[in-house]
């Protein structure tokens, strides 16, 4: 039972379990009960959800805010306000830059709240959430750039926009049914693409979408490989290399599959914050910088071998959508009820599953 549940995720090898028994009821003949130790290894949500879990004082995406850090983990800074919040900026990718110094050193909260009372509790048990970090937030950012300059480069053929747009929607779709890949995405637009005057380009994709698409644009460069800058085909290869690690590893990585993410996140944000410095040089808007390109930079080089993809909240986010549909459904004023009754009518069928 424990092996078809949850508690399959705690156990890193089950293969591991049979001689341990074998070995611990060997040393411990006259009382053969082992005593089992839980600890919290992390939590995991997106930004807000942490944000009101832990009583963060760190702001992020909030417009004229005084409080210009970013991180719950280190000191970064937007570095957008003072000389001394730009010495902080999170966009300085060197190894040495100044906020790395203060890693999990600072508690990043005026009220203490409850989880950090809990023994053993650390900062840097609090992930970042890797669907929100990348799928639904720098991902789309560097596709989206990738596919403006490809349709600016002909790639899909000349033509007007309009028909750029539906040649590379038909390839996208032929693309995703030859692999295999569902997509929710019904066409590529320059609405979808925000590729606007004035605007940064950025693809308002669904989180598995965004990974279609990666796929997609990597099989394109093949036949385009001259189509986008060296550093951004950079930018997709290492991106595909650190994700599709993290997807296909155990819930810890091995030395070997850490020492690869933390190299290519490296060559990541160090070649992904060069475009967007020469972007913003030559006065062009690609290349969106976040705080989130931050959060993807120390998922890549955390010192601890946890695999990020184990706290992304793939299921969390579907769970939600199907409460959402419940409520949508029900009165507003007994909503709640209906949703908990209809949860404890459904609860069944998933056990005997
Ligand atoms: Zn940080």
């Amino acid at each position: 039972m424990a092996k078809a549940g949850h508690l399959d995720m705690l156990v890193e090898d089950w293969d591991m379990v049979p001689k341990y028994w074998a070995e611990y009821c060997q040393e411990h003949r006259a009382h053969p009960v082992a005593r089992l130790f839980f600890y919290v290894a992390g939590f995991r949500g997106d930004w807000k959800a942490l944000k009101q879990v832990f009583n963060f004082d760190r702001r992020q995406g909030i417009k004229n805010c005084s409080l210009l850090q970013v991180c719950w983990k280190c000191s970064a800074t937007k570095g957008s306000h003072d000389v001394a919040d730009v010495a902080c900026a999170f966009t300085d990718t060197r190894g040495c830059a100044r906020f790395w110094a203060d890693l999990h050193t600072q508690c990043p909260w005026k009220y203490l709240p409850a989880y950090a009372t809990l023994p053993g509790f650390e900062i840097s048990a609090i992930v970042p959430d890797l669907l929100h970090v990348w799928h639904l937030g720098v991902g789309r950012d560097v596709l989206g750039s990738s596919l403006a300059i490809m349709l600016s480069n002909g790639v899909f053929g000349p033509g007007s926009a309009m028909n750029k747009l539906m040649e590379a929607t038909n390839r996208l779709r032929r693309f995703a049914s030859s692999s295999g890949y569902s997509l929710r995405l019904k066409k590529l637009t320059k609405n979808k693409l925000n590729w606007k005057q004035r605007c940064y380009p950025e693809l308002k994709s669904s989180g598995y979408d965004t990974f279609v698409v990666h796929q997609w644009v990597m099989n394109e460069l093949h036949t385009f490989p001259e189509s986008l800058p060296a550093d951004l085909i950079a930018c997709l290869w290492a991106s595909n290399h650190f994700l599709s690690i993290w997807t296909n590893a155990g819930r810890w990585l091995s030395p070997a599959e850490h020492a690869n993410v933390k190299e290519a996140g490296k060559i990541f944000t160090q070649a992904y914050c060069a475009l967007a410095k020469k972007a913003a040089r030559d006065q062009v808007r690609l290349y969106k910088v976040r705080p989130k390109l931050h959060l993807l930079h120390h998922l890549a080089r955390q010192e601890t071998r946890k695999n990020p993809h184990y706290f992304a909240t793939w299921m969390d986010e579907d769970g939600l959508k199907k409460l959402v549909k419940v409520l949508k459904l029900s009165d507003a004023r007994s909503a709640e009820k209906r949703l908990l009754q209809r949860w404890l009518l459904g609860l069944p069928d998933a056990w005997k599953q």
